[in-house]
Formats: C-alpha cells, sequence, structure tokens
C-alpha cells in the first residue's frame, strides 16, 4: 500500500504543532483536532494517546496530561502498533493505534509520526517553562516587569483596570537588614511578603511584581487599598539567625497612582515610582502622586545630564551682593552667589542647587565658586582695586568630602589671596551625624585664617547651643527674623534685640540679610546690627557692575 508518511493531514499536523504560540495548555487540544485526519490518511482503524507529563521542579502551571481514544472508525483491528517513550522526569507519551492488517510501511509511518510528535511536546514543554521564566521573578515567584507589563496592558487597554491604584514599593533600609541579618534571610523577608501578599489578594485582581532588590509594584483594586497599607504596616517575619529566632518588623516607602480611564501602563510605571521618588525623599512614607512630581523630575534629570558640561563651558557665573555699613553707607562685604546662564537665561539657584545637593555634585560646584572668586579678586588686586571680603557658600552636602578644607585653601593659595579676605558661610542646620565634620572643618579653616560666618541664623532650632559649639567670627541673622520686622516692641522684636546684644557681646560679627526697608535698616542699626545686605541697597550683581560699586566706596552715601 501506498502511504506517504507527509500526507496533508500529516503536515498540517506538524505545521500546527510546530507554532511558537503553543503552550503545555495547548498540547492535549491539538492532537484530539488533528489526529481523527491523519489516523484516516495511514489507513488506521482506530488512535489513542496517553499522555502523563508531569512538571519538571522549578517549573509553573500543570503538566500535561490526557488518555484516550482520538479516532476510531469501528472497523477491523488485526494489527496492533505501540510507541512509548519515556520523558526525563519519569513521565511517559504512548501512542497506540490499531489497523486492519499488519502493514509494515504502515507501521513505520505511524513510529514516525509519534516520534515527531513526541519532539514536539517535548519543545513545547520547554518553551512553556522558559516562558514562565521570562515573566516570574524567580526568587519570590511574584512576576517581574515584562510578566506585570504581559498581565496589565490587556486589561489596562479594556479598561478594567481603572479603579485600581498602582504602587511602588521598598522596604526601608532593606541593605542594612541585609547586613544585619544576612541575605537568606533578607530573601526570606522578600518572599514571604510576595507569599503574604498573593494570599491576600491573589484572587481578587491583585498584582505584585519585583523588579529586582527590595523594589516591588502592586496594582490592586483601590477599595483593597486599606487592607494592603495594613498588610504592611503590620508586616513582620520570624528570621533564625545565630542567637535563635528573632522577629523583624518590615517598613515600607511607597509611591501610589491612581490609575484614571486613560492611564497607560508605562504612565502608571512611571508615575508611582515618580511619587516613590518623594517618599524615599525623606516627604512621607506614603506619598501619592501630583502631576508636579513629573515636572520637577523631568527637570531634575535635565539639571543633572546638562551639569558636566555647563560646568566645563562656564555657564556658572558669580554674582556679588554687597553687605553695606548703615552707619556710613560703606562698602564692607559681598556674598557669592551662584547663577547659571543657559541660552542667555539667569537660573537661580534654587532651581539646580538643591538638585546637585541631592545628587552629590554639590562640592564641584562650590569648588567652582572659590575658584573664580579668588580668580576675580586676583584680578581686582592685579588692578590696584581694594577687594573687600567676600563670603561664600558651602553646603552641608560637601562636609562629607575628604580634605575639603585644603581642597579650599589650595585654590586660594593658586591666586596667592590673602586667607582673611575669604568667608565660608555655613548653615546652622545640621544634623548630630553632621557636627563632628562640621567642627572639624571650621577648625582648620580657622587654623588657615579664613573667616568662618553662620548663615540663616535663627532659621533651625539650635541656635544657642550653636553659638557655644561652634566659634563662629559672623552670625547671618536670618531673612525671615527680619521679614516682619516693624519695632522692637514685638516679640520678635524683643528676640532679635537681645540676640543682637548677646552676639555683639561674645564679640562676634553680626549681619542682617535680606533687609529690603529703610524701617527695617534703621530698627536694626538702633538694636546693634550695624552691617546689611539685601535689596535694600543692592540686589546680587553681576562682576561687572559690582566692581563700579568696589571702585567707587562713596557709592552708596550718593544714592
Ligand atoms: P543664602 O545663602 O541665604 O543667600 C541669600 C539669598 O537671599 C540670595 O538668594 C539672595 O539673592 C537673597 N536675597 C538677598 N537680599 C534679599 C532681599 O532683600 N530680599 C529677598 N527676598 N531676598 C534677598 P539666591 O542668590 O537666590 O540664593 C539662594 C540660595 O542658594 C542661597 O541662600 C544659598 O543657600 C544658595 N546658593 C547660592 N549660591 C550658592 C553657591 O555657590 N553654593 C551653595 N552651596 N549654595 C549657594
Ligand atoms: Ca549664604
Ligand atoms: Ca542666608
Amino acid at each position: 500500500m501506498d502511504r506517504p508518511i507527509m500526507s496533508d493531514s500529516v503536515m498540517r499536523m506538524i505545521n500546527a504543532m510546530s507554532s511558537p504560540e503553543n503552550r503545555r495548555g495547548d498540547v492535549v487540544k491539538l492532537l484530539e483536532t488533528y489526529t481523527p485526519d491523519v489516523a484516516q490518511d495511514l489507513g488506521l482503524t482506530s488512535m489513542s494517546f496517553d499522555v502523563d507529563v508531569p512538571l519538571t521542579p522549578g517549573a509553573r502551571g500543570s503538566g500535561m496530561k490526557t488518555s484516550g481514544v482520538m479516532f476510531d472508525n469501528g472497523g477491523e483491528r488485526a494489527a496492533e502498533y505501540i510507541v512509548r517513550f519515556e520523558t526525563v522526569n519519569g513521565g511517559h507519551i504512548e501512542a497506540k493505534a490499531t489497523s486492519a492488517v499488519e502493514d509494515p510501511e504502515q507501521r513505520r509511518a505511524f513510529e514516525t509520526l509519534s516520534a515527531l510528535m513526541f519532539a514536539l511536546c517535548g519543545k513545547i514543554n520547554s518553551v512553556t517553562d522558559l516562558d514562565a521564566l521570562s515573566v516570574t521573578d524567580g526568587l519570590t515567584n511574584a512576576l517581574n516587569m515584562s510578566g506585570l507589563r504581559r498581565k496589565l496592558v490587556p486589561l489596562i487597554e479594556s479598561g478594567q483596570l481603572k479603579e485600581h491604584v498602582s504602587l511602588f514599593l521598598n522596604i526601608k533600609n532593606f541593605k542594612y537588614i541585609n547586613q544585619k541579618i544576612g541575605m537568606p534571610n533578607g530573601d526570606k523577608i522578600l518572599k514571604e511578603f510576595v507569599k503574604r501578599f498573593k494570599k491576600q489578594f491573589g484572587e481578587r485582581e491583585g498584582y505584585i511584581a519585583r523588579l529586582g532588590a527590595d523594589n516591588f509594584v502592586v496594582a490592586i483594586k483601590s477599595e483593597q487599598f486599606s487592607e494592603l497599607s495594613e498588610l504592611m504596616k503590620s508586616f513582620r517575619v520570624t528570621i533564625t539567625g545565630r542567637e535563635g529566632d528573632a522577629e523583624i518588623k518590615v517598613y515600607f516607602r511607597c509611591g501610589l497612582y491612581y490609575m484614571t480611564e486613560d492611564s497607560t501602563f508605562d504612565e502608571m510605571m512611571n508615575c508611582c515610582s515618580c511619587a516613590y521618588a518623594y517618599a524615599r525623599s525623606g516627604k512621607a512614607d506614603f506619598v501619592e502622586y501630583e502631576p508636579y512630581m513629573m515636572e520637577d523630575e523631568h527637570h531634575t534629570k535635565k539639571v543633572l545630564v546638562t551639569f558636566p558640561e555647563a560646568i566645563q563651558a562656564r555657564e556658572f557665573r558669580v554674582y556679588y551682593q554687597p553687605k553695606v555699613r548703615s552707619s556710613d553707607n560703606k562698602l564692607v562685604g559681598a556674598e557669592a552667589l551662584c547663577r547659571w546662564i543657559s541660552d542667555g537665561r539667569v537660573i537661580p539657584p534654587m532651581q539646580f542647587i538643591p538638585v546637585l545637593e541631592r545628587f552629590g555634585n554639590i562640592n564641584r560646584l562650590d569648588l567652582y565658586v572659590v575658584d573664580t572668586v579668588a580668580r576675580d579678586m586676583r584680578e581686582w588686586l592685579d588692578k590696584g582695586i581694594e577687594p573687600v571680603r567676600v563670603s561664600l557658600n558651602i553646603s552641608r552636602r560637601d562636609l562629607s568630602v575628604p580634605d575639603l578644607a585644603k581642597k579650599i585653601d589650595d585654590i586660594v593659595n593658586s591666586y596667592d589671596i590673602p586667607h582673611e579676605l575669604i568667608e565660608i558661610e555655613l548653615t546652622e542646620t545640621y544634623t548630630t551625624d553632621e557636627l563632628p565634620m562640621m567642627l572639624k572643618l571650621i577648625n582648620e579653616l580657622k587654623d588657615l585664617g579664613y573667616k568662618i560666618s553662620i548663615d540663616d541664623f535663627g532659621s533651625g532650632y539650635s541656635t544657642l547651643t550653636m553659638l557655644k559649639t561652634i566659634h563662629a567670627d559672623i552670625i547671618k541673622l536670618d531673612r525671615a527674623f527680619i521679614k516682619d520686622m516693624k519695632d522692637s516692641s514685638t516679640e520678635d522684636g524683643i528676640i532679635l534685640r537681645n540676640v543682637v546684644h548677646m552676639v555683639n557681646e561674645l564679640d562676634i560679627e553680626v549681619i542682617a540679610e535680606g533687609v529690603e526697608t529703610a524701617e527695617q535698616v534703621s530698627f536694626l542699626s538702633g538694636i546693634g546690627c550695624d552691617v546689611i545686605q539685601g535689596y535694600y541697597y543692592d540686589k546680587p550683581l553681576p562682576r561687572e557692575e559690582f566692581d563700579l560699586r568696589l571702585s567707587d566706596r562713596e557709592w552708596y552715601s550718593k544714592r
């Protein structure tokens, strides 16, 4: 009998089984669909399969299992063909057929076809496992990023996720926890969290993905949020350590984003992680997304990306704000304040300094300002213009920079500038961690002959202790102090009067900043604060304009 192995029906079956879309769950259906035609083409009376392939350890879902007759035309059964394959994990696939006559060609065709089916089933099995791996996080069994995308995109597109809240979650101090209790216990915390989340929300459309480390993204129905926050707030894990069992309390930080009708997956991810960035910066542990956060983030990125080139291109300019002695209207000093000139636009420091401080680049800028001021001073000295003492701002973020005093000193010395012409402003706000570093820096700078001033004095809580601990040369009264000041009989007035009195008695210089009106000037001079910095005299001036004030010391008397 002439029976081509590759008849049309066999080709159709092989094609269908080869499709890359097939997963374990499709195998039974494929066999049921294609077996009857194939059996008929091979001239068989009946054909049946017995498939029992358990899952390999670590794989997810259910194995492959089916058994039964898939074709039977009720005809005569003179011969029986059986082909059995064993799988590596103890499973088997058995194909059985009967035929009206014993035909070696027909037997060979049946065996070949069965072998092909076995190979294709094996391939489908592996693809299914790989597929599962590519969408799940191996450690916790949560989804991974692509898994989350694959799960949520269809739901978002069909509008089913609009009443959901998405969260970007992170465990507080996880690095520290890991160091303390060891990685395996750290892993246990992560696994336990996913397990409890799935137990509580799994069947009710809660999705959890781990993006790596201790970063998770969750999407759940908005009304379940309070339940989730309860889980997070009370989350404890028992771990076993060298000293026996211990219970670890885990704290979370998260950014929340409530999905709307037209949120996309990418928006969801961007918005909840953007809100998380705010949580991380210390705003609160749970921060809900608001549109301004995204604008801020764009701005932050832009600053960070453009900063290195901008500083190279000397786009940062130093402006000088005069300090004037009110009793005789003499220019007695200046504060160096930084501006960023970008495409002809003057960007004020509050738009870039906080970003640079947050990401650790401020030191570069501060030393750049030291360099610019020293360079300007050299020019004044060389031109025979007598300079005034200039104060520079050193961010508290700079305190951890090694050898900062030496770095400043090296720059000043490279222009051969007398040290008493340079004053370093440090803000009075500092944490207990920062205090030793701050004292060290102050002492080193003072030993080198630089003046130290305490900026924004009165804005923090530590004001009085500060005076005792830090031997500053100058106190700069914060603008907030002066802003609402009318006379010395108000509460603020009394405080200010006494502060100035005390500072004077301690032989510390005092200067008021942010002074805008003649009344403020006369009030301040009345209580013994003579030196004034503020719009009343001048705004921070570009170098060329400041040069005019330097060359004409009578400028303010002539106004
Ligand atoms: P700051 O050190 O307290 O500087 C004083 C700020 O008050 C300056 O703002 C100044 O322009 C402003 N100001 C002066 N007089 C008046 C006034 O009469 N009325 C009002 N409303 N404001 C007045 P600016 O230049 O925008 O600087 C803001 C802050 O940026 C500074 O506060 C300082 O903390 C920081 N900064 C500026 N340049 C540098 C720098 O080179 N390095 C570091 N680390 N920080 C800098
Ligand atoms: Ca300052
Ligand atoms: Ca200040």
